[in-house]
């Protein structure tokens, strides 16, 4: 199975699947498999981006089989992003090019700078992701999850990536600051990787 070549949202994926019980299943990126595959995120929306992704996965694997005869795959691509009420529900689908624009490549940083005259009460947002399973029949499973939260006043925190050390959970504590096991439990990528476990799992079933 083929998620993606962020190694965070790979490794992410990996525990998501294994704390749901869903056993059998090897994900591997793209790399892994040999493929060169950076498709441009070009989408207006996560779905958009995430079909972008998982079909350009899925049609270099197929071109790549024919010769190699790797036998059948099912391809999970992921797109997520954090929108920001105050600012207008950015970075959302741009999230990753706002790392990528900040100086440093710290999007933690130029996003508190951006809202250091946001108060308190104004400061909520959340992470979304979507996730698209396609079979190998081509057919396409679409899985969502959101996760609410409150932009933080300064990072804290070493685990995750992106924006987690900025990311408040219920408790106060930054996305940063939980174990994974915590994070998978409430994060939008633990929500839709749960329900695409599931499905997976009821598939294995049948
Ligand atoms: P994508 O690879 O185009 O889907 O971009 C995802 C971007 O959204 C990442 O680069 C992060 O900035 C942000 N993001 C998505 N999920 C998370 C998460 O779980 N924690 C922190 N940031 C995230």
């Amino acid at each position: 199975m083929v998620a993606s070549n962020n190694a965070h949202k790979l490794q992410e994926l990996r525990e998501i699947f294994a704390l749901a019980g869903l056993t059998g299943v090897n994900l591997v990126a793209p790399r892994d498999v040999g493929l060169a595959c950076t498709p441009d995120e070009t989408g207006a929306t996560y779905l958009d981006n995430a079909l972008i992704k998982g079909r350009a996965f899925a049609r270099a694997y197929r071109a790549q089989a024919d010769h190699r005869d790797l036998g059948e795959l099912w391809v999970l691509a992921d797109d997520s992003g954090l929108e920001v009420d105050a600012l207008g529900g950015r970075p959302g689908v741009h999230s990753s090019r706002y790392h990528q624009a900040a100086p440093g490549g710290d999007g933690c940083a130029a996003l508190l700078q951006e809202m250091a005259a946001t108060p308190d009460a104004q400061r909520t947002a959340r992470f979304r992701c979507v996730l698209v399973l396609i079979g190998p029949d081509g057919q396409e499973y679409i899985f969502e999850g959101a996760c609410e939260g409150r932009i933080a006043r300064e990072q804290r925190g070493e685990n995750g990536f992106g924006f987690d050390p900025v990311f408040l959970v219920d408790d106060g504590r930054t996305m940063a600051q939980l174990s994974s096991a915590e994070k998978h439990r409430i994060s939008h990528r633990g929500i839709a990787g749960r329900r695409a476990a599931e499905f997976l799992m009821r598939l294995e079933a049948t």
